[in-house]
């Protein structure tokens, strides 16, 4: 019987943990933790996004700066509001949504970010760090992932671990997490071939496409556990996952739904980067 990990009930566990270590800060009469958001555009599932990230910071003890920049704003402009920030004490952490508009590199912005305030860990000196080793802030998401495994007490080393998307933000950094764990990993991405062949040796499958339903019981090993980092809105409105939950339940062990899976442990997440920058 395969068991459902409810990232919604995982998240919560965190964000209460961080809002109470920052009340206690509070209590000493220290400054109020700050994350700085800057938002280029009009891209409107960045907006929502942003909007989630904004009421999980105020929920939690610390204050969410939004800075929204219109669709012509330069990449030299955003660079300058970055140094600002950078320059800025009271500003613990910066985030950067992305996309940004076609003009702007998010490489070159997202190299200004100071290392120290770089709470979504895609700078890439921070990722640098992460591949070496070294203390760095853990990308969200695949943060986010590594506590739901380890909560739910799944055994990594020595597994099979299938990482299906190679982004910056997801795939990439999950590869590190999962080999840093002693998992044997293979990265796929649109070039693999015989992709199901692939994802049907593992017994830990993550999935960040972007593609509904995109995984089929066809591509899963019985007993695998499955984790789906996709949302994708269905012709109803329906957020849905990458993995075709109804039609691989039977053959998983573990499963994250879509909703309340991965989704809230990114926020969670973010929130735990931002205390680690304040308490620096
Ligand atoms: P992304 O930048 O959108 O890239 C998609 C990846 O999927 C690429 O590496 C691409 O390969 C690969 N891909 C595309 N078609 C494929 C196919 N047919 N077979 C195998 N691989 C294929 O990735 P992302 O930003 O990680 O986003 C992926 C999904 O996760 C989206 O739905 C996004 O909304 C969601 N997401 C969710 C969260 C969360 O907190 N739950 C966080 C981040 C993202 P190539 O590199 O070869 O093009």
């Amino acid at each position: 019987m395969a068991e459902i990990i409810n990232g919604l009930e995982i998240s919560k566990a965190i964000k209460l943990e961080v809002k109470e270590k920052l009340q206690t800060h509070y209590d000493e009469g220290k400054r109020k933790a700050k994350l700085s958001v800057i938002i280029v555009g009009n891209d409107s599932a960045s907006h929502t996004y942003v909007r989630s990230i904004a009421k999980t910071m105020e929920a939690n003890n610390v204050v969410c700066d939004i800075h929204m920049l219109d669709e012509e704003t330069s990449e030299k402009e955003v660079i300058y509001l970055i140094e600002n920030l950078n320059n800025d004490e009271t500003v613990d952490g910066i985030f950067l949504q992305i996309p940004l508009p076609k003009h702007i590199n998010s490489a070159n912005v997202t190299e200004n970010i100071h290392p120290a305030k770089d709470v979504d860990g895609l700078s890439p000196k921070n990722l640098g760090k992460l591949i070496v080793g070294r203390d760095c802030y853990v990308p969200c998401t695949p943060q986010g992932i590594m506590h739901l495994l380890k909560t739910t007490g799944i055994e990594l080393e020595g597994k099979q671990a299938v990482m299906v998307g190679r982004s910056m933000s997801v795939g990439k950094p999950m590869v590190s997490l999962l080999e840093k764990e002693n998992a044997t990993v293979t990265l796929c991405h649109s070039k693999t071939k015989n992709l199901q062949e692939v994802t049907k040796q593992a017994d830990i499958l993550v999935v960040a496409v972007g593609r509904p339903h995109m995984i089929t019981a066809d591509y899963i090993k019985t007993g695998a556990v499955v984790i789906d980092v996709g949302i994708n809105v269905d012709e109803n409105g329906k957020i849905i996952g990458d993995v075709d939950f109804d039609d691989v339940f039977e053959k998983v062990s573990y499963i994250t739904p879509v909703p309340r899976g991965v989704g809230p442990m990114t926020n969670a997440a973010l929130l735990k980067n931002v205390l680690k920058a304040y308490e620096r």
